[in-house]
């Protein structure tokens, strides 16, 4: 178990995220350094959190910013992000959006449709601007997670399709405020499976070559985000296998001289760092079934109602007890779905006890809402508690 400060979270309003900020100066510490190996550009997947106390360490990490939004993309330059280390994603981008990253000049807008790329040009050339894209292609690769969250399928609504290439250099060519300056791809999330990504590799080189055939050399290829943690042994394994990762595409991807590999982590950033503290309001004792009724529900962790995705759950006020239950964990919202988990095996569990739900720290507050009307969960960075 993780070492929680039990005494001075009693002292706080529950539910409220719990942030370690060591754990992430340490993640972003060997992000850095084995990207490095490699020369390595790595983005920072905003849409994960985009806490400003995250995003500064993230920041002084020296990481740069991945945009799904023209939000996201001003709070990138609001906190320092450099614009030319800003990438933009997203399959709808709104026209205020695309003039957003244009009054940035940032790094690329990576354009997920043939009509994106002409109303880009458009925009730009009202703007007397160049703006930097690169294709977001689907290169028909399984992630083999979750359908939810798999995007690099023929049948995802993500990317341009291989087929489109012909059309895509037409309009490129007719195009005069758009430069094109990379190839980009982004196939899914919680991608365990190290094979995945060399499936990407061994995809991308084929695309590569196509383009190189037609006198194409882009700048440079984003591989994306997409690299997964370990929800189940979360003490055991705070921190992804980066040097491994790193290594997969230095391995198979083929880059010729003078292009750069950008990548886009999101969870495996922040997911571990982040712990969501829920208090036990009521027991509940079925005839097959007991509930532990908490504080928290899926308006502040959303992904178990939404993917089923597990998350460990602790109760921290008993840990070390002996004796041992099986509750189905779930919050106070008016949904059956509002579940963290079934049949969980805890300590005996009573009203007030503190229950920590793990791996919380990415898609996790920045997906919640106020259904119900519910307050905004506060967050608490392990600074403050010293
Ligand atoms: C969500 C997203 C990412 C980050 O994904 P993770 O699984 O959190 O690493 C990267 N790039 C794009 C385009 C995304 O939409």
């Amino acid at each position: 178990m993780a070492q929680f400060d039990l005494q001075k979270f009693k002292e706080i309003e529950t539910p409220f995220f719990y942030y370690d900020e060591s754990l992430l100066k340490e993640t972003l510490k060997i992000i850095k350094s084995e990207s490095d190996k490699h020369q390595f550009h790595v983005h920072y997947a905003l849409k994960a959190n985009a806490n400003n106390r995250i995003l500064e360490l993230v920041k002084q990490a020296g990481l740069g910013a991945d945009c799904v939004s023209g939000n996201e993309v001003l709070k990138a330059v609001e906190l320092g992000f450099e614009s030319n280390n800003i990438a933009f994603a997203g399959v709808g981008k709104s026209d205020k959006e695309i003039n957003i990253g244009l009054d940035y000049d940032i790094f690329s807008f990576n354009c997920e449709s043939l009509q994106e790329l002409i109303v880009i040009n458009e925009l730009a050339e009202k703007r007397d601007k160049t703006a930097r894209v690169a294709l977001r292609i689907n290169p028909n690769v399984n992630a083999k997670t979750h359908h939810y969250i798999t995007t690099g399928l023929e049948e995802n609504k993500f990317g341009i399709n291989p087929w489109e290439f012909e059309e895509v250099l037409k309009v490129l060519e007719e195009c005069n405020h758009i430069k094109l300056v990379g190839l980009h791809f982004h196939i899914g999330s919680q991608i365990t499976d190290l094979d995945v990504f060399k499936s990407l590799c061994l995809r991308v080189n084929e695309i590569q070559e196509w383009f190189i055939s037609k006198q194409i050399l882009v700048e440079h290829i984003n591989v994306g985000g997409g690299f997964g943690i370990d929800y189940e042994n979360v003490d055991e394994n705070p921190i992804a296998d980066f040097a491994a990762f790193f290594q997969l595409f230095a391995d198979f991807l083929e880059v010729k001289p003078s292009q750069q590999v950008h990548f886009e982590l999101g969870r495996a950033v922040v997911a571990q760092c982040g712990s969501l503290i829920s208090r036990v309001l009521y027991i509940k004792n079925g005839q097959k079934t007991n509930f532990a009724i908490l504080d928290a529900g899926m308006t502040e962790l959303i992904r178990p109602a939404l993917y089923q995705s597990y998350h460990k759950i602790e109760n921290i006020t008993q840990a070390g007890a002996q004796s041992s239950e099986k509750y189905d964990v779930v919050g106070p919202i008016c949904e059956s779905s509002d579940c963290f988990g079934k049949a969980v095996v805890l300590p005996l569990t009573k009203r007030n006890d503190l229950i920590a739900i793990r791996s919380a720290g990415a898609y996790g507050e920045v997906m919640s809402s106020a259904y119900n009307l519910r307050d905004k969960a506060i967050a608490v960075y392990s600074s403050d508690l010293k």
